[in-house]
């Protein structure tokens, strides 16, 4: 008996093979992996997953590959922070970062999904990636790629940060920057992907690829010593990670992993792009796509895949989708690094910024336990937030330049 039942529509629940392939012919609605979680449940135990290896391997009952992973190693399992000094400046005693900041191989949670993408591209025979990609993608590509001996192309905006261009750039892949926004970018790779036989992780192999984010629960409740988080803070870009964290934490549920989850996810966006926090705040469903005007390029998509699913999710379980301007980001990026010395980039900052407007709205009770994700790392969106930083204090090599300038600073 196999894990994988197939991929299913999401939709008409139609059923298909396990294949490379994302849309329902029928409806046109996306497709998921359908497991045989009877027979899941007959593998996985709390005691075999704190066996196995530190990385999101460990998991691999719960992932959609058929035989051992073969790409990715190491990505996940990244280090559980209780946010004690950010914690106390929001009024919160259980407040948890997750901290995708160190992830590997690239440093953002894309390692995960690109793990999984990749190890299921070539169990299916193929021997290019590629993807479209707002950044982080494209560098946990290219570096995937270069560790598994893929051809790779990657797509990405002409406009995105130096960082994470020279981080596609020196992994040596075919980088393609196209002159428009992701959402030019990912309509110009989906005719791409019909033209020529590649794994586009977010296009053909997306069904897969998205599961790696379901990762982020099952690290997050084996680290709460088996307990499922009363709160959830998580950035969108096309909505993928926040509906797959409430997935993740509903199969462990399932299966009896942890007892009943009632975990509220709540949804993270920059005012700049903000299409599906303007939905949700409108009590709609409906996404009306924009055109997106933000520092946090990496969560810059202005008509989301996966928004419609997202906006359910936030209700369901009682989340919500909140929106802060770009000075609230940097605000939100130098408060995580001065309270907990983590630096990320600006999706944290939309992060940590929606963590406070929340706190400071009253959403989350004192007890309660709150874990924001913090996705991405500092070093790559450096433009951000460099003009908002001071300056070194520049002397000469003697004590007495040092005292001079101590002096100055104590005035
Ligand atoms: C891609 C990305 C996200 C969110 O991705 P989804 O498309 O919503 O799954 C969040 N943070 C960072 C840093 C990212 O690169």
């Amino acid at each position: 008996m196999s894990k994988i039942k197939g991929l299913v529509c999401k939709e008409c629940h139609k059923s298909y093979p396990a294949e490379a392939i994302h849309v329902c012919e029928y409806c046109f609605g996306p497709l998921e992996v359908a497991y045989n979680y009877d027979f899941i449940q007959t593998q996985i135990s709390r005691e075999k997953i704190k066996q196995g290896p530190s990385s999101l391997w460990r998991y691999q009952d719960l992932l959609p590959i058929e035989g051992e992973p073969t790409v990715g190693l190491n990505a996940g399992f990244t280090p559980m922070i209780h946010a004690k000094n950010l914690g106390a400046a929001l009024g919160l005693d259980y407040l948890y970062l997750k901290n995708d900041t160190v992830n590997c191989l690239t440093l953002s949670f894309k390692d995960r999904v690109v793990a999984v993408a990749l190890t299921r591209a070539k169990e299916l025979g193929f021997d290019t990636a590629a993807c479209a990609s707002t950044g982080n993608l494209a560098n946990s590509v290219s570096a995937h790629a270069a560790e598994a001996g893929l051809r790779c192309f990657v797509f990405i905006p002409s406009d995105l940060e130096a960082g994470k261009i020279l981080g596609n750039l020196v992994y040596n892949p075919n980088v393609i920057a196209v002159d428009g926004n992701y959402d030019d970018v990912n309509r110009l790779c989906s005719e791409v992907a019909g033209e020529y036989p590649w794994a586009f992780v977010n296009i053909n192999i997306r069904p897969y690829y998205s599961e790696g984010s379901k990762t982020l629960a099952y690290e997050t409740a084996e680290f709460l010593d088996w307990h499922s988080p009363d709160h959830a803070v998580v950035p969108i870009a096309s909505g993928s990670l926040l509906t797959k964290i409430y997935k993740g934490f509903h199969e462990f549920e399932k299966l009896g992993i942890i007892g009943a989850v009632k975990t509220r996810i709540h949804g993270a966006q920059a005012k700049g792009c903000s299409p599906v926090a303007t939905a949700f705040k409108n009590g709609t469903d409906f996404i009306k796509p924009v055109k997106p005007a933000t520092i946090a390029k990496s969560l810059a998509i202005g008509n989301p895949a996966d928004g419609y699913y997202g906006i359910k999710v936030a209700r369901e379980s009682g989340g919500l989708i909140d929106d802060v301007t770009d000075p609230e980001i940097v605000n939100g990026m130098k408060l995580l690094a001065e309270k907990e010395g983590v630096f990320a980039e600006t999706a944290g900052g939309v992060t940590v910024a929606v963590l406070k407007k929340l706190a400071e709205k009253g959403v989350f009770k004192r007890g309660e336990s709150v874990v924001a994700y913090i996705t991405g790392n500092g070093l790559k969106t450096q433009e951000a937030i460099s003009p908002s930083l001071g300056k070194p204090w520049h002397i000469k090599p003697s004590l007495m330049s040092f005292q001079d300038a101590l002096k100055a600073l104590k005035q």
